[in-house]
Parts: structure tokens; sequence; C-alpha cells
């Protein structure tokens, strides 16, 4: 499955915001047998329908999607100077789908930044910069070696020139992902490199940040097209002792409405390319992760690669008009049930049965 990297300069609030993933114990209600590594977070993704549906269908279980985030420890400046755990950090990264990075934007005289200095822009400067310093180390390894491979295969000439383009953007200091709508992901993709992956900012902050709206959107516009979430991970980890009425509270009181791991795992969601669709019955109300813009067979692929094989059809009725309707059969009476065939790219809400052949 997919995964976001949390990377961040030391002292921002990583191991807190990772403590806080870790300790939810949705999963391993609904998971019991997943073995999960020590260094993955797994966070449900929060979706009401589920509750919905299962009313609807009296079903006896919910199971919601989930996002993984990976914990990237190790140094971070001087990285792609090579040394030991620079190597390993760099390789940690390489392996993730989307690169977390979580920005300190709280002040506490207690908890020594590393710069001496509270400074989100410049915390994000230096990470992307050793990203960036391995990028063109790669490149620096791969031109040459696609330039005598062009010369005597024509398909490598493409690769070659999508380097080249993606050299020119890295040496103007910015990440390949700032720049994807000129980039050919696809021909780049051999070359394993680090800043085309999508990024995602958390901005771990305190109150006086989280309820100041024109600071908060003016640190979200500083790193778009990136997806930001705003957090306090040291209440984040509070919340998970806390019973739900004194959660509210303590949420109320730094003025957020639901807990910040919530917009995470959508953020995350989101910045991995995933969507939902949505399957209900007397066992269970389910949530399936699928990428956005799947066809339904690959969607019924996701329950079981028989389904994908055997696909016939997907009976489909939008979650809303389902809810509307009350039931399913009332929604079939209601003209609201459709037949789908293997073309059809799902929507999210899509509530789905499958027919196939086995
Ligand atoms: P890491 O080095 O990035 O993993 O940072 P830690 O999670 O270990 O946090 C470093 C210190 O900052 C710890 O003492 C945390 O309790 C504290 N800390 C983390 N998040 C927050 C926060 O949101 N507010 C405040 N005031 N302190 C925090």
């Amino acid at each position: 499955s997919l995964t976001l990297g949390i990377v961040g300069l030391p002292n921002v609030g990583k191991s807190t915001l990772f403590n806080a993933l870790t300790n939810n114990d949705v999963l391993a209600a609904n998971y019991p047998f997943a073995t999960i590594e020590p260094n993955v977070g797994v966070v449900p993704l929060p979706d009401p329908r589920l509750n919905k549906l299962a009313e609807v269908f009296n079903s006896e279980r919910l199971v919601p999607a989930v996002v993984s985030f990976v914990d990237i420890a190790g140094i971070v400046k001087g990285a792609s100077e090579g040394a030991g755990l620079g190597n390993k950090f760099l390789a940690n990264i390489r392996e993730a789908d989307a690169i977390c990075q979580v920005v300190r934007v709280f002040a506490d005289d207690d908890v020594i930044h590393v710069d001496g200095r509270v400074d989100p822009a410049a915390d994000i400067e230096v990470i992307e910069t050793e990203l960036i310093i391995a990028d063109i180390q790669t490149l620096e390894k791969a031109i040459p070696r696609l330039e005598k491979e062009a010369r005597v295969k024509k398909d490598r000439k493409p690769v070659l020139d999508a380097a080249n383009a993606a050299q020119a953007v890295l040496d103007e200091g910015k990440t390949l992902f700032s720049a994807r709508d000129k980039l050919d992901g696809e021909l780049l993709r051999e070359l394993s490199l680090l800043t085309t992956k999508p990024f995602l900012y958390v901005f771990n902050a305190d109150e006086s940040v989280l309820t100041d709206a024109a600071r908060v959107a003016e640190l979200k516009a500083s790193v778009e097209p990136a997806d930001s979430v705003f957090l306090d991970a040291k209440v984040e980890q509070e919340l998970l002792e806390l019973d739900a009425e004194s959660a509210a509270e303590l949420l109320e009181s730094i003025g957020q409405f639901e807990p910040g791991l919530h917009g995470l795992a959508r953020a995350g969601f989101h910045t991995l390319g995933l969507q939902t669709y949505l399957t209900a019955g007397p066992k269970e109300a389910r949530a399936w992760t699928i990428h956005q813009g799947d066809t339904a067979p690959k969607a019924a692929g996701v329950i079981h690669t028989d389904f994908e094989r055997g696909f016939i059809k997907a009976e489909i009725v939008a979650y809303d008009d389902l809810i509307e309707a009350g039931s399913m059969a009332k929604a079939k009476a209601a003209g609201k049930v459709r037949m789908e065939g293997k073309d059809y790219v799902m929507s999210d809400g899509d509530v789905v049965e499958f027919r196939f052949n086995v």
C-alpha cells in the first residue's frame, strides 16, 4: 500500500505526532491479523458515511480506509553528502510515495530549535535543499549514461530529454513536484528521484496560530500547490487519552472542531492520489481504497483479483441517493441504481455491488 514518509528537522514534533498516529486503536479492531511495522503509523480515514450505511444495511461492523505514515528517522542537514545515516535517510524517502514534512510553528522556549529560531519557510528550505541536491547527484550520474544509451537506442532519447528538463528545474532550486505540469513523470520514474513525489506539510502549531486565520492562510499559500494541515501535535497526543466529551472541550479551547489527525488522514489520502468507494451488507459497511481515475474492474480488483478478472458489471448507487431513498430496494424503485460497465471511472461516494464470473 502507498505510504507517506514523515520528515522534518529535529525538535519539530515528529515523534510526538508519530506517537499520536500509532496510538489510535481503531486499527487493532479492524485489522487484527495485520502486522504493522514499528515505524509505520496507520490512521483510519474518517468517513461518517459508513455509520449511515451501517444503519441502512444493519451492518455488524465498519471498516474504514486507512492511510499509512512511515517515520523516517535520521539527520537531515548534510544528508545528501551521503554519510551513513544520510544515505539511509534518503533510501527511506525513496521508498515512500509522498513526503510529509512536519514544520515547527509552535513557540516554546523550553524546546530548542536546531537553528535557534522558529522560521517555517527556512526549515522547509533546508529539507527541500537536501532533497534537491540528492536529485541533482542522481541526474549527474544518470545523464551521461542516458546520453550513451540514446546514441544507440532511439527510444532512450525521450528519457534523456526528460532527465535534462528535470536537471534544469533542480538547478533553479525548485522541486520537480512544483514543476510537475512541465515534466514527464512517467519517463522520469525509472530514475527514482525524490522531489517528483508529492509533498504534504504538517504545520505543528499552537493555539495562537491555529486561531489566527490570516496566519494559517499565509502559511497554506506559501506551500501551494502542496497540501497542508495545521495541528498541535502535543494536543493530538493528549486527545487519545481523553473521553469524547473532554476531547471535544480541549479541541474547542484551541479553536478546532475535530482532531488534527482527521484532517491529516484526509490530506494524506488526497496527496497520495487516492479515493474510496463504498460497499455495504449485513456483515460490514466498508470503504475501499483505489486510485483517482480507476475504472470499475480495477476497483473490483481491490476486493479480490478474481473480481477484476471476471468482471461483468458494477451495480452502483450514489451515496446521497441511497440515503435519501432509505434502502437499496427503494433506490432501485426510484431508478437511482445504475449498471456500469468496464470503462466506468469510479466516483467518490459510489456504493457498489460487483457482478462477476468466477
Ligand atoms: P522530533 O525531534 O521532531 O521528533 O520532536 P519531538 O516530537 O521529540 O518534540 C520535541 C519537543 O517538542 C518535545 O519536548 C515535545 O514535547 C515538544 N513538542 C512537540 N510538539 C509540540 C507542540 O505542538 N507544542 C509544544 N509546545 N511542544 C511540542
